[in-house]
């Protein structure tokens, strides 16, 4: 569903990505965790078609993109995996004068060609999945982090992603609204929808990821299941990293 090789990214001087390779199968919640500024944010950014790369390819559900594809190509196909990779944020990023229903209707709307209708069932049924049915009319800043957070899951799943990128989805929540959030994950990931998880929440990595990429200085240094990766890490750089955080 999503390859990734050799991919090679620099702001000016700066090397942030140096050769990030990984693969991630239809259905897979792969999990990166990794110190702060060690790319994985510029990762998704790249994923989602939000930052040009210098080197490598990155395939999604067949379109491929690599440094040198020429920019008409590009331009299209960058459309194409927009509309295919749904991406929530740390901060949300929900348009704050539009009502929650109005927020999650948007994109079907305008992007997708939906009508009015249609788009406002989805959204109440996916407003509803996350357990927010009685906000449709709130504005965003009458919400919880936690809520505002779920409301931008909804706006994700309502234009139907092959896979949805999360970037530290919980970073700006206290525990409780965390939890909440972890839990509109972990349902998400047991519907079997394709999700790459950059956190720091380790319990929900733990038992909710298939696999867990561990970034470093612009590289994956390891690989593999949680039980590997929590239990018998072969890096180094994966033990120091995991006595950091937890
Ligand atoms: P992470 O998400 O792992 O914390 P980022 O991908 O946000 O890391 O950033 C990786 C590095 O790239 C950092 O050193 C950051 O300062 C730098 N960086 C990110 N975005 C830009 C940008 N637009 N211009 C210059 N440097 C950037
Ligand atoms: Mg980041």
């Amino acid at each position: 569903m999503i390859e990734v090789n050799g991919l090679v990214k620099s702001h000016g001087p700066l090397n942030v990505l140096r050769g990030v390779s990984l693969t991630v199968v239809r259905g897979e919640v792969a999990a990166i965790i990794g110190p702060s500024g060690g790319g994985k944010s510029t990762f998704l950014r790249c994923l989602n078609g939000l930052e040009t790369f210098q080197g490598g390819s990155i395939v999604i559900d067949g379109l491929r993109l690599e440094s040198d594809t020429p920019t008409p190509i590009r331009d299209r196909t960058l459309r194409r995996i927009r509309l295919e990779v749904g991406m929530v944020f740390q901060s949300f990023n929900l348009f704050p004068h539009r009502t929650v229903l109005a927020n999650v209707t948007e994109g079907p709307v305008h992007v997708r060609g939906l009508g009015q209708d249609e788009a406002e069932d989805r959204a109440k049924r996916l407003l509803d999945r996350v357990g927010l049915a009685d906000k449709l009319g709130a504005m965003p800043r009458q919400l919880s982090g936690g809520q505002q957070q779920r409301v931008a899951i909804a706006r994700a799943l309502a234009m139907e992603p092959q896979a949805i990128l999360f970037d530290e989805p919980t970073s700006a929540l206290d525990p409780r609204m965390t939890a909440e959030v972890l839990a509109v994950m972990t349902d998400l990931a047991s519907d079997g929808l394709t999700m790459i998880v950059v956190t720091h929440a380790m319990q929900f990595a733990r038992q909710v990821a298939h696999t867990i990429h561990v970034f470093g200085e612009g590289r994956v240094i390891e690989s593999g299941p949680p039980s590997q990766i929590f239990e018998d890490p072969h890096q180094e750089a994966t033990r120091m990293l995991l006595s950091e955080v937890q």
